[in-house]
């Protein structure tokens, strides 16, 4: 499948799943745009990647919860590449605690990030890709944007969210050319998720070593972590994809754990 001269857009990829989809973007072809907050890490990621494939790679100051940062940054892409073909809105956090101690201001957080960032960057690139009458939008969901554990209330609603947004943009979408799928993934071992065992132990009062095997690999059918080069395979089909035949879609990539 190819990329080739494709304008890519990926929020969060600094860092974990966003970067391995830049890389797998570059690797097909595409010119990639590293959209984040930590500049140094996106200048080196978009550096290596335009070494490694000798492909076009800039890094893009992005706060995705703020409106303007996200159109200042999606318009340097444009003038830059001349347009959008595929946009990942991939950035995130993951903030733990029970309903009854999650504190409001983290739910706003959790919520802007997710879903204001899926937002934000979806209404500044559609009007490029309309014009164009051709694109491709990833939202980054998780197995939890079908099932709930305990201790993440604003990233399974987050995530859930993204679910219809996503459906909505496909319908809307449709007759422009562009399509819009998501991917949700099972666990993968980044630093989102290397936050989260020491949290979720003494929450929970089990040992580390038990949140791996129990909660976030029991499920699977073979205790296995997704990897970032899974998820990006997925990403890289779901963005080369060329007909309507594959928009308001799902896929679930987690070693089993959730089927549908
Ligand atoms: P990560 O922490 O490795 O990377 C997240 C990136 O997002 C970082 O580079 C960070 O700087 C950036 N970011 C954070 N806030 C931002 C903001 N306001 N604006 C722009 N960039 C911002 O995490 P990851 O595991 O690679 O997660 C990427 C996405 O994948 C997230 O949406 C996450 O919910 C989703 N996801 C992760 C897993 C997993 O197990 N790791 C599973 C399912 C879904």
């Amino acid at each position: 499948m190819t990329l080739k001269d494709k304008a890519c857009i990926i929020t969060g990829a600094a860092s974990g799943i966003g970067n391995a989809i830049a890389h797998r973007y570059a690797k097909a072809g595409g010119k990639v745009a590293i959209a984040d907050i930590k500049m140094d890490a996106a200048q080196a990621a978009a550096d290596e990647i335009a070494k490694t494939y000798g492909t076009e790679a800039m890094a893009v100051e992005m706060d995705v919860t703020s409106e303007d940062a996200v159109n200042a940054g999606v318009q340097k892409v444009v003038d830059a590449w001349g347009g959008v073909d595929v946009l990942v809105s991939n950035a995130g956090i993951q903030i733990v605690n029970p309903v009854e101690d999650y504190a409001f201001a983290d739910w706003k957080k959790m919520l802007a990030i997710h879903l204001d960032g899926a937002f934000l960057t979806s209404k500044a690139c559609l009007p490029h890709m309309y014009a164009k009458g051709a694109g491709s939008i990833i939202f980054m969901g998780s197995v939890h944007s079908k099932e709930a554990s305990p201790l993440k209330s604003a990233y399974v609603t987050a995530k859930h969210g993204l679910m219809g947004l996503s459906r909505v943009i496909a319908k809307e979408g449709g007759k422009k050319g562009v399509r819009t799928n998501v991917i949700c993934p099972g666990f993968v071992k980044t630093p989102l998720v290397d936050k989260q065992i020491p949290e979720q132990a003494k929450e929970l009062g089990i040992s580390e070593d038990e949140v791996v095997s129990k909660v976030m690999l029991g499920q699977t059918v073979d205790t296995e972590f997704t990897t970032v080069e899974d998820i990006a395979e997925v990403a890289l089909f779901f963005a080369a994809f060329e007909t309507n035949a594959l928009t308001g879609q799902s896929l679930v990539a987690s070693h089993g754990w959730y089927m549908n």
